[in-house]
């Protein structure tokens, strides 16, 4: 053994690629000259970890996998298989990998590998490192875009990071910078919202928080679904898009511009076809749009399954082989989950298929970050330091949850709540007492983790009667009698309503991931509890868990108080309570616009002139929330806005007003300053969002706010398709406030 290990170091020393002095460009030129076709092809191979392979948690043993009878995931190929390619290294990357044991297990394999090249370990850590079993858990990417505080997104990707770092993970398949136009795709929560500016910046946030940190806490970025997925027609996830190059370059593809200007490492294609052609084997988007124009210089991983599909869904390749030679020749650099795709890929490089080139590029893309993320110096991971949910973490999580909560209605100042035994509130509804605030994407975890909105209620000093009705998809009889005489015994009825993104045969699943929905109202009989509560004569509050923007007419028109509160992670219950209660101030804004029904979709703020020229003759045309509503308990009021007269040289235009909270709370204000280009030579948006700011304000301050309109904002894409900024007047918008620059 002792010879073996001198052998090893000798070897490592020998080879420079293990040599940390030297350039990353200079390492990966040295380990790929060093590499067999199968090695290279083997970087480029991904595969889920060996526990979920077989069906188990964290909490089982390693020992025990090999015992385990095999699900039939990778029909055909056995735990041993998979181990032995590793040896090999024949597989580059994993993901869905289990805790930390198995990290270092899989790892350790790698090691022994001719080339020790370490894997990749991926995850879907995508509001917090929320898969695994004792993560922060933050608000879902929707709740997060209500806070429009990018720093407060960075500061979450940075624990993220850490987090997945500590447990051996390296990877995120986030963020997701989607644009999201179809609340009835289940996967709207995953979004920030609708409008491609907010998007962008927030995606950009995510980036910086994922990445710039110490060598030892950052992990990978993933900017997806490579491209214009999130207005499926149909609502349906997968649906084939038809997109005009207009849409594309105003609306899909502006958020990917921003995160690859801030160094996204990697981007993931989407699932869809995009005008006949499918994301994974379209070069166009894969190589002539995301490298040569927008300058994407990482790797592009295929989404789940999704080569595979090219044959057995969108049936341009008349089996598996051609799928994977089109995937690969189209610009796809990683194939997420899978066996079939390696063997293929080597002879078809061999034959000629696929280019030494494509090869090249996608292997040493990969390599690069695999050296600088430093997992050749040190790639397994202490156990004993694993220290998930620090006080930091913890703090920031609520704090987040806090601002997430979005305050649509408030009838008479009903909340705040005093919180005293002289009022008796009521609570009840499917998300009271359960883990939906978790949202989806994320592990169950363990009860004593989460205080659910009824834990947190027992908390306060009140007199409190709570109901356990039915989920959402069962609400009997009985809930909607006990829901109105209880209603009418108490002084304040709390119902929280809602989705439920938990994967279980017990509940259905009505958020998250292909659970798409037809129609936007409240799943199941939910309106029949507000009904019942309002029935009873006493106000209700109705409160909505879930990562969609649904249809709440009904809430709307009886309850006295609405708080929108999506899904605000592990403190959604105390968050939830500190808003009811008054400790907080509601500050959350919508990043997305609530509909009166789906009928009215796509609805969004940023519209062309002629949208709503006409009107409906059975509906409102009129949204029930728009983007960027929000209330406060207190009156946050602008004055004197005043702005750059011109815009010069390509600069950006300076804006100057006051903002002042006249009231006896702080406040966390989201300052929003639109934009509207008057005239021009084609249609442009009423308005779109330029900028945006949070201020904390006191009780009765007021602050001077200076702000900067990048230049960019005032861009259109002309009918040549040229982004250029047009002479004329261009009003600035902020609150009611309007003034006017312009460019001679
Ligand atoms: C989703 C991706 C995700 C992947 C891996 C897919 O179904 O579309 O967003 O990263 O699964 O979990």
């Amino acid at each position: 053994v002792f010879v073996m290990l001198l052998g090893n170091i000798f070897l490592s020393f020998s080879q420079e690629y293990f040599n940390p002095h030297l350039s990353v460009e200079e390492r990966v030129d040295d380990l790929y000259s060093r590499m067999t076709l199968k090695e290279k092809v083997g970087q480029m191979t991904q595969y889920v970890g060996l526990k979920y392979m077989q069906g188990l948690t964290i909490a089982d043993q390693l020992d025990d996998i090999e015992n385990q009878g095999r699900k039939d995931f990778y029909p055909g190929l056995e735990v041993k298989d998979v181990k032995d390619r590793v040896k090999k290294g024949e597989i580059g990357s994993f993901l869905l990998v289990k805790g930390v044991d198995e990290a270092n297990f899989l790892q350790r394999i790698a090691l022994q590998s001719r080339l020790k090249i370490p894997l990749l370990i991926a995850e879907d850590a995508i509001h917090g490192h929320a898969r695994y079993e004792g993560a922060t858990v933050f608000p879902t990417p929707i709740g997060m875009a209500s806070t429009f505080d990018t720093l407060l997104v960075k500061k979450m990707a940075t624990i993220t990071a850490k987090e997945m770092r500590q447990t051996g993970c390296h990877w995120t398949f986030s963020p997701n910078v989607d644009v999201g136009r179809d609340a009835r795709w289940g996967r709207i929560g995953e979004t920030f919202g609708e409008d491609p500016f907010l998007v962008g910046e927030m995606g950009r946030a995510m980036v910086k928080g994922y990445q710039n940190n110490s060598l030892e806490s950052s992990v990978l970025a993933c900017g997806k679904h490579f491209v214009a997925g999130s207005q499926p027609i149909r609502g349906l996830n997968f649906s084939p898009m038809d997109v005009s190059e207009r849409a594309l370059n105003e609306i899909w593809l502006p958020p990917f511009e921003s995160i690859i200007n801030e160094g996204c490492a990697t981007i993931m294609a989407a699932h869809h076809d995009l005008n006949g052609i499918p994301c994974h084997a379209n070069k166009d988007l894969l190589k002539t749009r995301l490298r040569d124009s927008l300058g994407f210089n990482g790797f592009v991983v295929s989404d789940w399954m999704d080569v595979k599909r090219l044959h057995s869904l969108h049936k341009i390749a008349s089996s598996q082989e051609e799928a994977n030679k089109l995937a690969v020749n189209a610009g796809v650099d990683v194939n997420m989950h899978g066996p079939g795709f390696f063997e293929t890929v080597v002879s078809q490089v061999e034959e000629g298929e696929i280019s030494e080139k494509r090869i090249e590029q996608a292997v040493k893309s990969i390599l690069r970050y695999k050296f600088s993320l430093g997992l050749f110096e040190k790639v397994l991971v202490d156990p004993s330091k694993v220290n998930l949910r620090s006080d930091t973490a913890k703090s920031l999580a609520l704090e987040a949850a806090q601002k997430s909560m979005v305050l649509l209605k408030n009838r008479s100042n009903l909340l705040p709540l005093k919180n005293s035994k002289q009022t008796r509130i009521f609570l009840t509804g499917p998300n009271a007492n359960n883990q939906t605030i978790l949202g989806d994407w994320t592990a169950i975890q363990k009860d004593d983790q989460i205080i659910t909105i009824l834990e947190a209620f027992k908390n306060e000093p009140i007199t409190l009667d709570y109901y356990a009705s039915g989920d959402h998809s069962n609400i009997s009889d009985k809930d909607i009698e006990e829901t109105k005489l209880r209603a009418s015994e108490s002084d304040i009825t709390v119902l929280v309503l809602g989705d439920n993104p938990t994967r279980s045969t017990e509940v259905v699943r009505t958020s998250g991931e292909n659970s798409d929905g037809a129609n936007l109202k409240l799943f199941g009989r939910q309106d029949e509890l507000i009904q019942a509560a309002y029935d009873a004569g006493k106000p209700v509050v109705v409160v909505i868990i879930s990562g969609k923007p649904r249809a709440i007419k009904k809430a709307k028109e009886l309850a006295s108080a609405i708080i929108y509160a999506w899904e605000p992670g592990e403190f959604g219950g105390q968050a939830l309570a500190d808003i009811i209660f008054g400790r907080y101030n509601p500050s959350g804004k919508l990043p997305i616009t609530i509909p009166v029904s789906s009928g009215q979709l796509p609805a969004f703020y940023n519209h062309r002139p002629a949208a709503y020229f006409r009107s409906y003759n059975d509906e409102p045309t009129e949204f029930l929330y728009e983007f960027g509503s929000g209330m406060h308990y207190t009156t946050v009021t602008y004055n004197n806005l005043v702005v750059d007269d011109e815009i010069t040289n390509e600069q950006p235009v300076s804006i100057k007003f006051s903002v002042s909270n006249s009231g006896n709370l702080p406040v966390d204000e989201t300052i929003l300053v639109y934009v509207r280009d008057n005239y021009a030579s084609v249609t442009t948006p009423v308005k779109s969002l330029a900028a945006f700011r949070k201020v904390k304000l006191l009780p009765n301050e007021t602050k001077l706010i200076e702000m900067k309109i990048p230049y960019k904002a005032f861009s259109l894409w002309n009918q040549n398709m040229e982004r250029v900024v047009e002479k004329g007047d261009f009003t600035i918008m902020v609150d009611e406030m309007k003034a006017t620059t312009q460019l001679k």
